[in-house]
């Protein structure tokens, strides 16, 4: 079961056909979930996957209206959520360009959500501080997605990249699977190395010692009984990973860019690199590339990062629908 992070069930405003484990529930942090909730989020993305595959849409969520909120740039997270809704048969307020809303008014957070809150059903919230999503659900009768908290989490994308390697490999209990780059601001590694903790796989973390793991992170890891093997060379895992979950430096969150620039280049895959890795090992990103991964890897079938790209539609329209009670 989900916990019950914001006290009671919330309001949405379809009857439920279904009650699991997400209904009416916010979705603000991967410690929300426990195995069995996985599993089930990624059968009904494989059912929306045959879905969209066979006949495009449904009007499952018909009726419904979801606001995406993003104070911060998105592509892939803000188009996936827009495009599950409407393939759910469901529409969307978008407010991408928070300059063009009462936001630069000088509107609060609280106030934008309630207004958000009395039009939609639910509310995908991107934010550039930690615990915004937080705050949203304080406020809000309607269940708020964290699609991105500043250097936070990012529990959507974390779905998303499990649901890959489940996909791709067959499984992921046993894996070998390491991150590299930006471990320090990268809230896409905050989130999965947290989620990779209900399975029995080995990680290891490649950064350069600016942009290690934050202590929280690492020592929630070591708490769930992860050995935290911490590196500063691809070269030194590229031979025996699985899955090779390579981030972008995230150059927003830096202060001081000349710091940025001593380690903006330190990490590239090449061919060559993956000439000495696993035949059937899976690399992975959560994107967008800045020169992490030369454009010559795509052509190697175990470079799966558009594919992964593609499964966030499957598992949000699997998340709207178990939230919204539908699924
Ligand atoms: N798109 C991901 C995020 O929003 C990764 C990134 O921006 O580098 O966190």
């Amino acid at each position: 079961m989900v916990t019950k992070v914001n006290g009671s069930t919330k309001r949405v405003g379809l009857s439920p056909t279904m009650h699991n484990g997400f209904y009416g529930r916010d979705i603000l942090s991967v410690k929300q979930f426990a195995r069995e909730d996985l599993d089930y989020i990624f059968g009904v993305a494989e059912e929306m996957e045959a879905i969209v595959r066979r006949v495009g849409a449904t009007d499952l969520l018909k009726g419904s209206i979801l606001a995406n909120l993003f104070y911060e740039p998105s592509t892939r997270t803000s188009s996936s959520f827009a495009a599950a809704m409407q393939r759910l048969g469901g529409s969307v307020i978008p407010i991408n360009e928070v300059r063009y809303s009462s936001v630069t008014k000088g509107e609060s957070l609280p106030d934008t959500i309630r207004t958000l809150e009395a039009y939609a059903d639910l509310v995908v919230l991107r934010h550039p501080e930690v615990g915004a999503s937080q705050i949203a659900a304080r406020y809000s009768r309607k269940p708020i997605i964290n699609a991105g908290d500043g250097v936070g989490e990012h529990p959507t994308q974390a779905l998303l990249d499990l649901f890959t390697i489940q996909q791709e490999l067959g499984r992921v209990d046993g894996l070998h699977i390491a991150m590299a780059g930006d471990l320090k601001y990268g809230r896409t590694v905050h989130s999965l190395a947290r989620l990779l903790c209900l399975y029995d796989v080995e990680m290891s973390f490649v950064s350069p010692d600016i942009l290690r793991l934050p202590e929280e992170v690492r020592d929630e890891v070591i708490a769930l009984g992860k050995p935290v093997r911490e590196t500063h060379a691809i070269e030194d895992i590229i031979e025996t990973v699985d899955v090779l979950y390579v981030t972008r430096v995230q150059k927003e969150r830096f202060s001081d860019l000349t710091q940025y620039e001593s380690v903006r280049n330190l990490y590239e895959v090449t061919t060559d690199l993956m000439s000495r890795a696993k035949p059937k090992m899976i690399l992975m990103h959560p994107l967008p590339r800045v020169g992490e991964i030369h454009y010559d890897v795509d052509a190697d079938p175990r470079a799966a990062y558009f594919r992964q790209m593609e499964n966030g539609m499957y598992v949000r329209m699997a998340l709207l629908a178990a939230v919204l009670g539908k699924a």
